[in-house]
């Protein structure tokens, strides 16, 4: 399973739908004006049903493509809510179900005025009722129309990962290594995701073995600061996570050149414990060009806090790498 919203594709604003009806009445009024063989009555509704069958058919291409909340898996109905709130979304989905009930009532209503009309006057008296009422319904659906138009154009913000397949996600502040360790324990070209409320898109790998295969994908802009920093619309697309099968792996980094300190680092360590309910994993990076002292302040720090397997591993020269990555396998089998 991936993304449900993977392949929406773009809706139309309410402006846009009114326009191209109305260009398809237009063409339809230049040919019934030429066609002799059609009575009066026919051309009348023939008009009416352009306008039902455009405003019908759209309204059910948003209820058959917009995937139904109750199918959508909490991983993306968390990001879909906070790209544009989930009650709004299922709202405007059902508004627009009732509208096509309301569609078919309307629609119903004036074949049976058909039925009883003789004059051309009558139909064509008929035929201006009925698309003002039919019209009528498409305007006082336009919020919910847009909402959707927008929603379609938001949710490509959504990754591709998918919630239900094993997942290394690798955490650690910026810099410290976790899309090149990513790129170094998945096979193929690692796919670039975008994610909400991040500049940097993240990368999702995969890990495939004989009998398995498993995803990994690095946090940019996700896992990499302290969690109390962010608003509550960030912390909610971020413990999205939460609903990701699967393991963190957190990198720190040792080398000498390091911005950010081992305190600030074992902050965000902090943080992603508190949060999320998921085995950790900790590894410490760039050991090519590792501090020492740096390197045995951590171990002792992370050995008081319980951290017994530790792994010094350089992800750029694949120091340690293979290891670290059968760990990571072992563990992710333990959740399949
Ligand atoms: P991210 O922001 O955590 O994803 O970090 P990147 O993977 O983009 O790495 C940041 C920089 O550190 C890049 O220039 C990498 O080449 C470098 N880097 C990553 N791992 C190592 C390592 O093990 N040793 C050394 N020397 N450099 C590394």
């Amino acid at each position: 399973m991936t993304s449900p919203f993977e392949n929406l594709g773009r809706l139309l604003t309410y402006e846009d739908l009114r326009e191209k009806i109305s260009a398809r009445y237009m063409k339809l009024n230049r040919k019934l004006k030429t066609s002799k063989d059609m009575t009066i009555k026919a051309k009348e509704l023939a008009r009416i049903n352009l306008v039902y069958g455009n405003v019908k058919n759209y309204f059910e291409k948003i209820v058959h493509t917009m995937p139904h909340t109750s199918k959508i898996h909490p991983f993306y109905l968390d990001l879909l809510d906070v790209l544009v709130g989930a009650n709004d979304y299922k709202k405007s989905i059902v508004r627009i179900s009732k509208a096509i009930r309301i569609l078919d009532k309307i629609h119903r209503e004036c074949l049976s005025m058909f039925r009883l009309a003789s004059k051309p006057s009558e139909y064509a008296e008929i035929r201006r009722n009925c698309i003002g009422r039919l019209l009528s319904v498409l305007k006082r659906n336009r919020k919910y129309i847009d909402f959707l138009a927008h929603t379609t154009l938001k949710l490509r913000d959504i990754p591709s990962i998918d919630p239900e397949t094993p997942t290394a996600i690798v955490a650690g502040m910026p810099q410290v290594g976790k899309s090149t360790l990513v790129k170094g324990i998945s096979t193929a070209k690692p796919k670039i995701d975008p994610y909400p409320f991040t500049t940097r898109n993240l990368i999702l790998g995969h890990i495939i073995g004989r009998d398995f295969k498993f995803q990994a994908i690095d946090t940019p802009g996700l896992l990499d600061r302290p969690l109390s920093e962010r608003n509550p619309i960030e912390l909610q697309a971020i413990l999205a996570l939460k609903h990701v099968k699967g393991i963190i792996v957190y990198l720190f980094d040792v080398s000498i050149t390091g911005y950010y300190t081992l305190k600030q680092q074992l902050r965000v360590l902090s943080d992603i414990e508190e949060a999320f309910d998921k085995e950790i994993i900790v590894a410490l990076n760039k050991i090519d060009i590792a501090d020492l002292s740096k390197v045995k302040e951590l171990i002792s720090t992370l050995k008081s806090k319980g951290y017994e397997r530790l792994f010094k591993i350089s992800a750029l020269k694949g120091i340690g790498v293979k290891e670290l990555k059968d760990t990571i396998i072992s563990e992710l089998r333990k959740i399949s």
